[in-house]
């Protein structure tokens, strides 16, 4: 059975952990967590990175900080993973979805600015399958309206729009470490503060809403109560993890886009004939291989195939059943506009299984799998 994903492990991971373990120091804000915020500091240009618990509280984290308030409006897509908007519902906003483009299943960059109001607050990009969302654009809009941008680039580490690394391009940028992501810490995220100014709220946020992390800092003699906060913070034991495989990120990185692009050549003859589409990176965008996907003809084809590969045991899952048809998505929120892409193209999407220990015959058995599939039909 060639499964969809396996969590990404270098080696060095247990090493690290034991290092975490020998220097009685377990919780947060330990040596290797200090390393994490280093690492991406320095490799992305971001004033701020402050590792999480997840992606889905470097969002919470975001939402408190954007200062968002009840009735406030936040656009967003409707194909993304439920945190996008939980974070912004928890603050009491009322979520505005925005239809996508069909080549990158991104935010349509043309369709936000007829969603905004006198309510509207922030814009969340989605960096879908590691490819960015048009951030010109968008950062142009937010500029105009006076509007926060956060990035949910959960599944954008490592990626760029023009030179810049994603994430670091809005106010905020949340990155994921969860098992399903190219970098892992079991669960974990960051948080990316671009104004240096809000980093040290960000800190006490992240700090149950104290200044305890200027005080390990030496800057004070004691710490207290001076904010809102919450628990964001992670064990140093999950930043050893991951710190483990921020050593080894650019051949994890490397190894993912040569799956990815054999899947791409592989599949490309089907692409030619019109019987698939396969993913779209425009221009400017450098991206990760997070996700290798293909949309068939239709929700019908796609459920066929996905059993077909089952069958021939290769597990390969459908994703994001768009959040404006769930109960909660339309408690909380409403869709703006037409829904011409959102549905259509979500349920022709199916992912096929990408991991750092996926190995190239196993890609190239996956696409004899589908290409016996088109030829059958
Ligand atoms: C994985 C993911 C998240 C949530 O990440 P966690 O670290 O599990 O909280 C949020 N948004 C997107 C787009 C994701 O892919």
């Amino acid at each position: 059975m060639i499964n969809f994903n396996v969590p990404p492990f270098t080696g060095k991971e247990m090493d690290y952990m034991k290092i975490a373990v020998e220097n009685q120091k377990i919780c947060g804000d330990g040596q290797f967590t200090h390393k994490c915020n280093e690492w991406f500091e320095k490799r992305t240009g971001t004033a701020k990175c402050l590792l999480t618990t997840s992606c889905t509280h470097a969002t919470e984290m975001a939402a408190l900080l954007a200062d968002i308030q009840p009735g406030d409006e936040v656009i967003m897509p409707s194909y993304t993973f439920v945190s996008t908007a939980n974070a912004f519902v928890l603050r009491g906003a009322r979520v505005v979805f925005v239809d996508i483009r069909p080549d990158t299943m991104n935010l349509d960059e043309n369709k936000i600015e007829d969603a905004i109001t006198d309510k509207t607050r922030a814009i969340v990009p989605v960096h879908y399958a590691g490819v960015s969302c048009e951030m010109d654009k968008i950062m142009e809009l937010a500029k105009q309206y006076n509007l926060i941008v956060v990035e949910d680039a959960a599944q954008g580490v490592m990626s760029s729009y023009k030179g810049q690394a994603l994430g670091t391009i809005g106010d905020y940028g949340c990155y994921s470490f969860h098992e399903t992501k190219n970098y892992s810490m079991g669960e974990g995220g960051a948080l990316l503060v671009k104004d240096s100014s809000k980093a040290e709220e960000a800190e006490i946020i992240r700090e149950k809403g104290t200044n305890r992390t200027k005080y390990f800092r030496g800057q004070i003699d004691k710490y207290t109560w001076v904010d809102h906060g919450s628990s964001y913070l992670p064990s140093d034991l999950n930043a050893a993890y991951l710190y483990a495989q921020l050593e080894m990120a650019d051949e994890i990185n490397e190894t993912r886009l040569k799956l990815w692009n054999r899947y791409y050549e592989g599949l490309s003859g089907l692409a030619q004939s019109g019987r698939i589409e396969l993913p779209v990176i425009p221009e400017g965008c450098v991206h990760n291989a997070h996700m290798f996907y293909i949309k068939a003809k239709d929700l019908e084809e796609r459920t066929a195939l996905i059993s077909y590969m089952k069958e021939k045991e290769v597990l390969c899952v459908f994703h994001y059943i768009p959040l404006h048809s769930s109960p909660a998505g339309q408690q909380f929120g409403r869709f703006h506009g037409e829904d011409v892409y959102t549905t259509k193209e979500s349920e022709r999407l199916m992912r096929l299984p990408m991991y750092y220990s996926l190995r190239e015959e196993q890609v190239d058995y996956i696409i004899d799998q589908i290409l016996k599939f088109y030829a059958a039909r």
